[in-house]
């Protein structure tokens, strides 16, 4: 088999890997200034697509004019139609150029085929199933066989094996003879769940017991639903404002991609929904308020913000990693953000909790040595920083033959 890498190697964005010139696992951009796709020339036979974030996803409506089979989960379909509307809007607003358009989107529609955890099925001459990476709802590794060679590849796409409120943990493992190994968290340690949770509910409040404001900017798509069902689950109910909440309408949809549909369902209807138009009218007196976007790069999270900067009784609790050159790493090294293209000073308490949805460096490296006991002999490392690093761990522990490719390289394995 041969393994193109076009993106998502040595970085953290475009994710692309093409499996003997006909087959995608994910098509996504990366985001920034200047946008930026897989490196490609190829008119796949299909596709199949781990989950809906930007990075895994985002081209995937450029490749219906080249008409290949579009395999997804069902809450991934749902999702990523939300997020591709929202990449048109941006980019017709800000005058970018996107290979796609809302005819290509309806084609993907039409065209997509959903298909749920552990059903198997065929495309081409390979055998080849999703299971849940515990990531995000919705979110698939791939299980990938060539038949005719008995070669197998497994597929981490972004993996969580850890449990979280919203989703249950990455389904158990099949052996494969190659690892294409997501490393977001190599050498980086995530605290547990259940004292991240402790820890952020008590910062909460305190700020609500002395009469301020918490801004929680969260991502649409995970976070702000577990955190929203989190505050909840401590009768703290909250403001919600912005995509997070049609992606829980999405969600709902889906039961059997969530741990708690009940839960999910309450925590929503304890909550406040902002519309857009009435955000105005949101009190900012001892408020909880959970809004996007979870980097501060745009959305409403950025009206909040321009109200309440000045109030040191307010507290902006960032709830993921924020990526060099967004607002929410200024504000971090700093204590800035740029808002509405003034740069302002945040005069707020700042916090930020890790709520991660990645393995963090244990798991990652309990993944690694579980695969190598079961036969594994190629490992790829992707989707990181220190893809290098990583797959110099790998050779040195295990033994077995590790690689950390770069965009464009190709191998036979
Ligand atoms: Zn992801």
């Amino acid at each position: 088999m041969m393994l193109s890498f076009k993106g998502g190697c040595k970085e953290i964005g475009r994710s692309a890997i093409l499996i003997d010139r006909q087959v995608y696992f994910d098509y996504g951009l990366k985001t920034g200034d200047n946008i930026q796709f897989p490196y490609d020339d190829i008119k796949p036979r299909a596709a199949l697509i781990t989950h809906a974030h930007l990075d895994h996803c985002g081209a995937v409506p450029s490749l219906v004019s080249v008409q290949p089979e579009i395999f997804m989960t069902p809450p991934t379909f749902s999702l990523l139609n939300l997020l591709a509307e929202d990449t048109l809007k941006i980019a017709e607003q800000m005058g970018r150029y996107i290979p796609f358009d809302y005819r290509d989107l309806d084609m993907l529609r039409n065209d997509a085929i959903l298909v749920d955890y552990d059903t198997e099925f065929n495309i081409l001459d390979y055998k080849t199933f999703f299971l849940n990476a515990g990531h995000i709802p919705g979110s698939s590794s791939i299980y990938f066989e060539d038949e005719k060679n008995s070669k197998s590849i497994f597929y981490t796409g972004d993996i969580n094996t850890a449990n979280t409120r919203l989703i249950n943990p990455a389904s158990d493992f099949p052996s494969a003879d190659t690892l294409i190994l997501e490393s977001t968290y190599f050498d980086e340690e995530h605290p547990s769940r259940k004292e991240t949770e402790r820890k952020f509910i008590e910062s909460v409040q305190e700020t609500l017991d002395i009469g301020g404001n918490v801004i929680i900017p969260a991502f649409a798509i995970g976070r702000t639903q577990e955190l929203v069902m989190l505050l909840d689950a401590y009768n703290i109910h909250p403001f919600i404002d912005g995509m997070g909440i049609r992606a829980f309408d999405l969600l709902k949809e889906h039961p059997n991609y969530l741990r708690n549909l009940t839960h999910l369902k309450r925590a929503f209807r304890n909550s406040t929904f902002v519309d857009s138009k009435k955000r105005h009218k949101v009190p900012l007196e001892n408020s909880v308020i959970v809004t996007t976007s979870g980097m501060l790069n745009g959305g409403p999270v950025m009206y909040y913000i321009d109200k309440l900067h000045k109030d040191p009784k307010t507290k902006l609790i960032l709830t993921g990693h924020q990526v060099a050159g967004t607002n929410g790493h200024m504000l971090l090294e700093s204590g800035n953000i740029i808002n509405k293209g003034k740069m302002q000073k945040i005069n707020n308490v700042i916090e930020q909790f890790d709520f991660s949805a990645h393995c963090g460096d244990n798991e990652l490296k309990s993944m690694v040595k579980h695969f190598c006991d079961n036969g594994t002999e190629n490992i790829f490392v992707v989707h990181g920083e220190n893809t290098d690093e990583f797959a110099a761990w790998i050779k040195n522990e295990t033994g077995v033959s590790s690689f950390a490719p770069a965009n464009g390289e190709n191998y036979v394995i």
